[in-house]
C-alpha cells in the first residue's frame, strides 16, 4: 500500500529558531522529513548557500517563476519575495517523506487552503525579550530590519488561532523532540489511515463469507 507524506508548515516570529530546530529535526530524524528549500528575492546571509538554505534569485527570475505556475505559494516579507517550489514538495510526498515549509504566515494559509490536511505549527521563543535577544544576538540584521521583523511578527501574532499547534522554543532539545512527537502522532490518526483500515475491512467482510 502506498504511502503519503504529510505536509506540514512551520512558521513562527523571525529569530524564534525555527531554521535551528528544523537543522536539528533533520539532523536527527534524517530519514523521516525533507525539508522544501525555498526561492527568494533576499541577499544571502554570511555562510547561506544557494540550493541549501534558498535557491537566491532576482526579482525578474521570481517573477517569471510566479508566471510559469511553479510555486505551490509565495508571498512578500518586509520588502522581498518568498515562494515554495511546487516539484520538489509533491514529489517527495509521493515517495512518502513528511515535507515541511518553513514559511510565514500568509503562505501557511494558503498552503492550509490548497492542502486542508496539512499541518500548522507556529513556533515562539519564551518571552518577546528573549525574542528581541536572538534577533539580535544572531547579527544578521541591521537595526531598521530587526524593527521591520519584529513589526511583522506583531502582525503574525494575530493569526496564531489558525495554525494546530503551538511550540515554545527554550531548550532547543526537548524543542525538537516534542515537534518529532507531535508529527509521528499526525501519522496515527484515524483519517491519514483510510486506505490501510478500508483494506482491513474488506478482509473481515470476506471472512465472514466464508472466502477465506
Ligand atoms: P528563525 O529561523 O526563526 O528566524 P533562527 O533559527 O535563525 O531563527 O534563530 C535565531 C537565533 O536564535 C539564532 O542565533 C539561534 O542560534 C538562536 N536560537 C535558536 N534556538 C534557540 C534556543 N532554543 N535557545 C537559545 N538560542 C536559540
Ligand atoms: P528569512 O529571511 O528570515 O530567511 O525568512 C523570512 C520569512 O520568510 C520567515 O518567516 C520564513 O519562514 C519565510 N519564508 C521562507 N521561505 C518562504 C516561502 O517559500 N514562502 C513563504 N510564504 N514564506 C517563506
Amino acid at each position: 500500500m502506498s504511502k503519503q507524506g504529510i505536509l506540514t508548515v512551520v512558521s513562527g516570529f523571525s529569530g524564534s529558531g525555527k531554521g535551528t530546530i528544523m537543522k536539528r529535526l533533520l539532523e536527527k530524524y534524517p530519514q523521516n522529513y525533507a525539508l522544501s528549500v525555498s526561492a527568494t528575492t533576499r541577499a544571502p546571509r554570511p555562510g547561506e548557500e544557494e540550493g541549501r538554505e534558498y535557491f537566491f534569485k532576482s526579482v525578474e527570475c521570481f517573477e517569471q517563476m510566479i508566471k510559469d505556475d511553479a510555486l505551490l505559494e509565495y508571498a512578500r516579507y518586509v520588502n522581498n519575495y518568498y515562494g515554495t517550489p511546487k516539484d520538489y514538495v509533491l514529489g517527495q510526498m509521493a515517495q512518502g517523506k513528511d515535507v515541511i515549509l518553513e514559511i510565514e504566515i500568509q503562505g501557511a494559509l494558503k498552503i492550509k487552503q490548497k492542502y486542508p490536511d496539512t499541518v500548522l505549527l507556529f513556533v515562539t521563543p519564551p518571552s518577546f525579550a528573549e525574542l528581541e535577544k536572538r534577533l539580535v544576538g544572531r547579527g544578521t540584521e541591521t537595526p531598521e530590519v530587526i524593527r521591520d521583523r519584529l513589526r511583522r511578527a506583531g502582525e503574525e501574532s494575530l493569526g496564531v488561532e489558525n495554525y494546530d499547534y503551538l511550540v515554545i522554543n527554550d531548550e532547543l532539545e526537548a524543542c525538537v523532540d516534542q515537534v518529532h512527537a507531535i508529527l509521528q502522532n499526525e501519522h496515527t490518526k484515524v483519517s491519514r489511515k483510510i486506505d490501510f483500515i478500508n483494506d482491513f475491512k474488506l478482509q473481515l467482510e470476506q471472512y465472514a463469507k466464508g472466502e477465506n
